[in-house]
C-alpha cells in the first residue's frame, strides 16, 4: 500500500524529533462505531503499534490520499479502559514524588472525551475512566505510604465558560475554594455536586459541558514523618470543551461568541504546550484564562498528558484532521513537507 512507503520514509525523522517531546505525551483514541450507526464507512486507514496513524481522504485518489500521523500511543476502537489507563499510571504516581500533573481529553464533541475521562459509568469496574482509575491509585498510593508520610489532598473545580472563571464547588468566593478529600469517593461527590453547578442554565448536559472547559484540580501535600520534610504535587484533570470548529456563516449570537472564546482557548492551550515542547523561553500563558488557570500546573517539572478523541466516521474526515493537525503541533513531533508522499 501507499502508505507503506511515507511510513518508512518518516520514520528516521521521528528519531530525530522525539527528544523534543519532554514531559509532553499525547496518546490518540479511537472510539469506535456506535450501536446502531449504519454507515460505516471510516476515515482512519491504519494504527501501529508505535504511534503510527493514516488517515484516508475520502475526496481523493491513489497516494494523495493518505496522511501520516505520529504520536506516542495510538488506542484503537477495540481498546479497553484498562489498556488506556495503563500508561497513564506512573504519572499518577510522580504525583506523590512532588509532580504536577495535567490531563487533557482533546476532540469534536462526539468522539469519547468523557467515555475516556469519566467512562460510561461507574458501576462496573470495567468502565471506569481515567478520571476513577487515576483518583483510586493516588488513595490506594497514599494509603500504602501511610506509615512514613502523613498527606493531606484537596480539591477545586472551575469552569471557564466564554473567558470567565466560575468556581464550580461555591458561590462567592473571590478564589476557587479548597475542599479537603479523605477518599475516592469524596472527590466524586464533588464532581457531581460541580457538574450540576455547570449545567445551571443548559437544557442538557451536553450543551453545556460541550462549550465549556471544567478543571478539577487535586492538590497533595506530603509530609515525611521523619525528616518532616514537605512535598506537593498536583492533579488536573481538564475536561476541555468540544474542539469543532463552527463556520461564521452557521450561528450567530451567543453561539458564535462561544465558539470564538472556544477557539481562542484552545488555540491559546495549544501555542503554551508547543512552547514547553519546543523549550521556548516566552511561555505565552496570558492569552486565555484557562491557561491562566493552569500556569503553575503545565511547565516546569510538570508532566502534560493529552488524550486526543477521534470519531473514525468518513463524515467526519475534516475535523479529524484538524483535530490530529492540533495534537501533531502540541507533541511537537510535526513532520513537515516530508509528511506527504510525494
Ligand atoms: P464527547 O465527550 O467527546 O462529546 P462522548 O464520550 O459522550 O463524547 O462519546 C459519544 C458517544 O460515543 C457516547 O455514546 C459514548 O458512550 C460513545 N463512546 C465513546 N467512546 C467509546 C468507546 N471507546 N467505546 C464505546 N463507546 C464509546
Amino acid at each position: 500500500k501507499n502508505y507503506q512507503i511515507i511510513i518508512e520514509e518518516n520514520r528516521r525523522l521521528y528519531n530525530e524529533v522525539q527528544e523534543l517531546k519532554g514531559n509532553i505525551r499525547v496518546y490518540c483514541r479511537i472510539r469506535p462505531f456506535l450501536q446502531g450507526q449504519n454507515k460505516k464507512q471510516t476515515s482512519i486507514e491504519y494504527t501501529g503499534e508505535n504511534g503510527e496513524l493514516v488517515v484516508a481522504n475520502p475526496l481523493k485518489q491513489g497516494k494523495d490520499m493518505y496522511r501520516l500521523f505520529k504520536f506516542n500511543k495510538v488506542f484503537g476502537p477495540a481498546s479497553t479502559q484498562e489498556e488506556v489507563f495503563l500508561d497513564t499510571r506512573p504519572l499518577i504516581r510522580s504525583i506523590l514524588d512532588g509532580y504536577n500533573v495535567c490531563i487533557f481529553a482533546y476532540g469534536q464533541t462526539g468522539s469519547g472525551k468523557t467515555y475516556t475521562m469519566s467512562g460510561p459509568s461507574i458501576t462496573s469496574e470495567e468502565d471506569w475512566g481515567v478520571n476513577y482509575r487515576a483518583l483510586n491509585d493516588l488513595f490506594h498510593l497514599t494509603q500504602s505510604r501511610q506509615n512514613s508520610v502523613v498527606y493531606e489532598v484537596g480539591v477545586q473545580m472551575v469552569e471557564i465558560y466564554n473567558e470567565q472563571v466560575r468556581d464550580l464547588l461555591s458561590e462567592d468566593v473571590p478564589d476557587a475554594s479548597m475542599h479537603s478529600v479523605k477518599s475516592t469517593e469524596d472527590v466524586l461527590e464533588l464532581m457531581n455536586i460541580g457538574l450540576m453547578n455547570r449545567t445551571v442554565g443548559a437544557t442538557t448536559l451536553n450543551e453545556k459541558s460541550s462549550r465549556s472547559h471544567s478543571v478539577l484540580s487535586v492538590h497533595v501535600r506530603g509530609v515525611d514523618v521523619k525528616t518532616e520534610s514537605v512535598l506537593r504535587g498536583s492533579l488536573h484533570l481538564v475536561d476541555l470543551a468540544g474542539s469543532e470548529r463552527v463556520g461564521r456563516s452557521e450561528v450567530t449570537g451567543e453561539r458564535l461568541k462561544e465558539a470564538q472564546y472556544i477557539n481562542k482557548s484552545l488555540s491559546a492551550l495549544g501555542d503554551v504546550i508547543f512552547a514547553l515542547a519546543h523549550k521556548n523561553p516566552h511561555v505565552p500563558y496570558r492569552n486565555s484564562k484557562l491557561t491562566q488557570v493552569l500556569q503553575n500546573s503545565l511547565g516546569g517539572q510538570a508532566k502534560t498528558l493529552m488524550f486526543v478523541q477521534i470519531n473514525p466516521d468518513e463524515d467526519s474526515y475534516a475535523e479529524t484532521v484538524s483535530t490530529l493537525k492540533f495534537a501533531e503541533r502540541v507533541s511537537g513531533v510535526e513532520l513537515g513537507a516530508a509528511r506527504s508522499y510525494k
